[in-house]
């Protein structure tokens, strides 16, 4: 029986890792449940799981998610903030913590976790991109295991099982291309907010809707994969496969390629980092490759996503690089769902900013610094669309 804390548990990583351990109550428990500001799904899931502790980001919810579970006994402790996130991400007998909150706001309790000696099953990429550097050592160092449970990694940590140490030669991540993959470029200046969140095969949170779009979640996902399989920029490549069958490919010295497949349900992944390395039996729709029918390839269009590109130089560059890149796009991200800037405008922010940070990058950066350079680009995206209201053009790169 694997006892969990679950951070981000009304979010899409969050429900559907409860429907997980609804469905194996036999190998998992909920210890620990975390929550942005969702106070009526939270008090719903403390009453199905009833787990010992529980935390609300938001501060000014603790009164309302008192209310709503003070009937239960016993009484589960309940926090808010931050630091009450922090503490469900370390307490007790969980040996794993899903992190499954989104953005760099993961960062912090990811580290409490590792700390406090428990598995991480990452569901959370931006906690690598962001504090891979200072994150990579801590877990070295308290002996912790880190599960991706983002697909593509997850394929390549599945495909990886057996593979002996300097066999793996080269990483294929497939990308699915995202809602406007059969947009013609000139397109792509009206997308709307509600274009950008049809993903056409997965369903996912807003913030990771909108990455797939710009096909910036693909690049955040090479900098993932930089970090969790210690392999150089160069060897990690991207096809675009629009059925999502094939969840990616590893490329072994002998040139023997191994892929895993399966529908794409965020489930699997979820289930295999909880459940690694034993292998549970699901009742999920198996696998049917004629109903599969085609699966097909192609390079992916750099000239309209430029996101990829600016990801790769970013992990290439390396230091506080990469955060700065996460950070500017979770700002311009954030701004384009707000409907204040537009959908090319993001690449564009996020250029500016990266560009304005080269001559500051820290090659090996602490906490402090990722923090410091996470708050300044965040900062950088704010001033650029305030530049870009009062001037009423769109915002200016070189
Ligand atoms: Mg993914």
């Amino acid at each position: 029986m694997k006892a969990i804390n679950l951070l981000g548990s009304t979010g899409s990583i969050g429900t559907q890792t409860l429907d997980i351990v609804t469905h194996h109550p036999d190998r998992f428990r909920i210890v620990g449940l975390a929550a942005g500001n969702n106070v009526k799904m939270l008090a719903a899931q403390i009453r199905q799981f009833r787990p010992k502790i529980a935390a609300i980001c938001s501060q000014e919810k603790l009164p309302a998610l008192q209310e709503a579970v003070k009937d239960l006994d016993p009484q589960p402790i309940l926090l808010a903030g931050e630091a009450g996130v922090i503490e469900v991400a370390r307490y007790g007998d969980a040996e794993t913590v899903v992190t499954g909150i989104v953005g760099c706001a993961g960062l912090l309790p990811t580290i409490a976790a590792i700390e406090a000696g428990k598995d991480i099953a990452l569901a959370n990429k931006e906690t690598l991109i962001a504090g891979g550097p200072v994150v990579l050592p801590l877990v070295n160092k308290y002996g912790v295991k880190l599960l991706p449970a983002d697909s593509e990694h997850s394929a390549i940590f599945q495909c990886l099982q057996g593979v002996p140490k300097g066999g793996l030669r080269r990483i294929l991540l497939t990308a699915s291309g995202g809602a406007f993959r059969d947009w013609d470029v000139e397109k792509l200046a009206e997308v709307t907010v509600a274009d950008a969140l049809k993903h056409p095969n997965w369903s996912m949170g807003r913030k990771i809707t909108v990455d797939s779009a710009t096909l910036m979640n693909k690049g955040l996902e090479v900098i993932e994969a930089h970090f969790l399989f210690d392999l150089d920029y160069k060897d990690i490549d991207i096809v675009i496969h629009p059925q999502s069958i094939i969840h990616s490919l590893i490329e072994l010295q002998d040139t023997s390629v191994l892929a895993q497949l399966g529908w794409p349900d965020m489930r699997l992944p979820l289930l295999y980092a909880l459940s690694w390395p034993d292998r549970i039996y699901t009742e999920w729709e198996q696998l049917d490759l004629v109903k599969a029918g085609n699966l097909t390839f192609r390079e992916p269009d750099h000239q309209k996503y430029p996101c990829m590109q600016l990801a790769y130089a970013a992990g290439k560059a390396g230091g506080s690089m990469p955060a700065v890149l996460n950070a500017a796009n979770e700002q311009a991200v954030a701004l384009f769902l707000e409907e204040k800037i537009q959908f090319l405008d993001i690449p564009r922010c996020i250029e500016s900013v990266c560009d304005r940070h080269q001559n500051d990058n820290c090659t090996n950066p602490s906490l402090d610094d990722i923090l410091a350079a996470d708050r300044w680009a965040r900062q950088e995206v704010l001033n650029a669309t305030k530049k870009l209201a009062t001037s009423s053009r769109i915002i200016s790169v070189r």
